[in-house]
C-alpha cells in the first residue's frame, strides 16, 4: 500500500498550496512506497505563524510546568514504543536500512525522548546574592521561541530526537522540515503527539525540498533558531542564511572519523568494532570510523582477519531479519560512492574485499554496494579525505602513539574517533588530542541520552543530547532585583528621594 502525506499544521493535515506531491520509491526494488507534499514557502509561512502564535500564548506550552511538559512527553514515547513495529518497517523501507537497526534506532529515539522528559523538571538557574545587600540577581533561562528543524536521510528518527524533545523540554514551539526522502516517520510520531495531548501547533511538520521549504525556513525571520543535521556544505549555507537576521543555529554536519587500533588491544573486539563501524546503516552514518589506523606490527594479520569476517557480511533486503547491509539512499549517491571506490584504486590502495555494485538476482532492483575494504590507504587519497556515506573502509598502518594521534587529526572534520587498547594510560592521552566531539575507547557506537554529541572543526556547532543539548534551546536572562524602595534612588539628576 502507498502512504500518502500532507503537512501536518496546527494539530491536523494540512493540504499545501500545491498539488504535485514527492514521490518515494524503495531504494531497494524501485517500487512507490509514499508520496509526500511538496512544501512551499507559503505552506513554511502557515506553519510558523501557528508555532509564533502557540508560543506567544506561553501558557499553551512555554510556561506550562516542567512536571506538565514531562509528563505530557512520557505519555507520547509510550506511544511511539507501542507503534514500534510499524515506525521501524516505515523507516526501513524509506531509508533502506535492515529492519533490525531500524527498531533499534525507533527504541533509542524513544529513550531520548524519555531523558529528554525528564530535563524538563530541572530547568534551573542561578541567584546571585553577592551584589550588595539591596539587590538580587537572577539568571534564568527561558525557551529560545520557534525552531525551524531540518534534518537528514539517514537516521530520520535518531536526527530528529535529538534535537525536538529537547526544544519540547525547553518551551519551544517546532516546525520540521524531514528529508524529502524520508519523511514518513516524523509525520507518524506527529500524529502520536497529539493522541499523546501535547497541544495543537507546538510541533508543525512541512515536507518538501531543502531549496524550498528549508530555505524559506532558514530564512524566515519569525523563526529564532535553526537546528539543523545534514551535510557541511548545507550546514555552511544555513550559517550564512542565518546571519541576516542573527538567527541562532546548531549545526550537526559530516564527518571522516577514525578507528586506531594500537598492537596491544584486544583483538578480537577491535575487528568487530572495526567491521561494524563500516557496516551499520550500510555506512551512511556521520559518525561511520571509515578510516581504520592500524598499528604496522599487527596489521597485515588484522586485515586478513578482518576481510575473513566482512565476507560474512548479509548484504540484503531491508524487511530482511537476517539482512547487514541495505540498500544505498538513491541511485545517484550509489554512484558516487562506486565513483569513491574506483578512486581509490586509481590512487593505488589495494582493494581486499567488494568494490562493485551488488547485482546478485533479487537485489539488482536495488541500489545495493557490499562491504568494500582498501588496505595500503595513503594520507593525501581521496577515500582517506572524504565523507564516501557507504560501506567503505580505508585502511592505514602507523608506527608511532604520535604518527596516530596526527592521521586521525588528519581532517577538516572532528565528529568521532575510536581507539583500540588495553592500556588505560594510552587510552587517556591519546583521547585529549583527539579533536572529536566524541571518543570511543575499546567500543564504537555505544552512547547514552546523557552525554552530550556534536563536532569539532567542519562537523558542526554546539551539542546535541546531555543537559548540553537542552541548554542549546535556552536564552540567558539576567534579572536585576532593588530591594528596599525607599533608598533605591537611581543616580539621575531628575530623580526624587
Ligand atoms: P543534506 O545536507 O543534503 O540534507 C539535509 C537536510 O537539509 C535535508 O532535509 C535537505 O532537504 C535539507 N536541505 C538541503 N538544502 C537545503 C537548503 N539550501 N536549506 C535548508 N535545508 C536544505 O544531507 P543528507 O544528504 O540528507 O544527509 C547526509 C549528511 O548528513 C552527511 O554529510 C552526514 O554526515 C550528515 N549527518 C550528520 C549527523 C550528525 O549528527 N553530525 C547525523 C546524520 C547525518
Amino acid at each position: 500500500m502507498i502512504r500518502t502525506y500532507q503537512h501536518w499544521i496546527n494539530g491536523r493535515e494540512h493540504g499545501g498550496t500545491t498539488g504535485e506531491p514527492h514521490t518515494r520509491h524503495s531504494p531497494a526494488h524501485g517500487e512507490v512506497l509514499a508520496r509526500f507534499a511538496a512544501g512551499t514557502a507559503a505552506d513554511v509561512d502557515a506553519a510558523v505563524t501557528v508555532a509564533r502564535r502557540v508560543f506567544e500564548d506561553a501558557s499553551t506550552w512555554a510556561t506550562l510546568p516542567g512536571s506538565r511538559k514531562a509528563a505530557l512527553l512520557n505519555a507520547w514515547a509510550a506511544l511511539i514504543e507501542r507503534d514500534v513495529t510499524r515506525l521501524a518497517e516505515i523507516e526501513a523501507e524509506e531509508v533502506g536500512k535492515p529492519i533490525r537497526y531500524a527498531r533499534g534506532e525507533i527504541e533509542w529515539s524513544v529513550e531520548l525522548l524519555r531523558y529528554a522528559a525528564s530535563l524538563a523538571w530541572q530547568l534551573e538557574g542561578r541567584a546571585m546574592t553577592q551584589l550588595g545587600d539591596d539587590k538580587l540577581g537572577l539568571v534564568t533561562r527561558e525557551p529560545r521561541g520557534v525552531v525551524g528543524i531540518v534534518v537528514p536521510w539517514n537516521y530520520p528518527m535518531v536526527t530528529l530526537f535529538q534535537k525536538l524533545p529537547y526544544a519540547l523540554a525547553a518551551g519551544c514551539t517546532v516546525v520540521i522540515k524531514p528529508s524529502e526522502l524520508t519523511s514518513g516517520t516524523a509525520l507518524e510520531v506527529t500524529v502520536l503527539a497529539k493522541e499523546a495531548g501535547i497541544p495543537d501547533g507546538v510541533i508543525n511538520v512541512v515536507t518538501g525540498l531543502g531549496e524550498t521549504v528549508g530555505e524559506a525556513l532558514s530564512t524566515h525571520p519569525g523563526v529564532d533558531m535553526l537546528s539543523f543535521t545534514g551535510s557541511t556544505r548545507v550546514g555552511k549555507r544555513i550559517a550564512r542564511n542565518a546571519a541576516d537576521s542573527l538567527k541562532r543555529v546548531s549545526l550537526e554536519l559530516g564527518g571522516k572519523s577514525a578507528n586506531i587500533v594500537f598492537a596491544d588491544a584486544d583483538i578480537d573486539s577491535a575487528l568487530d568494532g572495526a567491521l561494524f563501524g563500516v557496516v551499520l546503516n550500510q555506512g551512511e552514518e556521520c559518525i561511520s570510523p571509515a578510516r581504520l589506523l592500524v598499528e604496522k606490527p599487527i596489521a597485515e594479520t588484522f586485515v586478513k582477519q578482518l576481510v575473513e569476517r566482512a565476507r560474512k557480511v548479509a548484504v540484503g533486503m531491508p524487511l530482511d531479519e537476517k539482512s547487514d547491509v541495505g540498500a544505498m539512499i538513491h541511485e545517484a549517491h550509489m554512484e558516487r560512492v562506486l565513483e569513491l571506490i574506483a578512486s581509490g584504486s586509481k590512487e593505488g590502495a589495494r582493494l581486499e574485499l567488494g568494490g562493485s555494485r551488488v547485482t546478485t538476482a533479487g537485489l539488482d532492483r536495488g541500489f545495493f554496494v557490499p562491504v568494500t575494504i582498501f588496505s595500503g590507504v595513503d594520507p593525501a587519497m581521496r577515500i582517506f579525505r572524504e565523507e564516501i556515506f557507504g560501506p567503505v573502509l580505508a585502511v592505514t598502518t602507523f608506527e608511532t602513539v604520535e604518527e596516530a594521534i596526527q592521521l586521525a587529526n588528519d581532517t577538516s572534520y572532528g565528529l568521532a574517533n575510536g581507539l583500540w587498547t588495553k592500556d588505560v594510560d594510552k587510552a587517556l592521552k591519546v583521547s585529549r588530542r583527539l579533536r572529536s566531539g566524541t571518543v570511543f575507547v575499546n567500543t564504537y557506537f555505544e552512547s547514552a541520552p546523557q552525554m552530550p554529541f556534536g563536532g569539532y572543526k567542519e562537523s558542526g556547532l554546539g551539542r546535541e543530547n546531555g543537559l548540553e543539548g537542552l541548554l542549546e534551546f535556552t536564552e540567558v536572562k539576567s534579572t536585576l532585583l532593588k530591594l528596599g524602595t525607599r533608598d533605591a534612588a537611581l543616580p539621575l539628576a531628575t530623580s526624587v528621594t
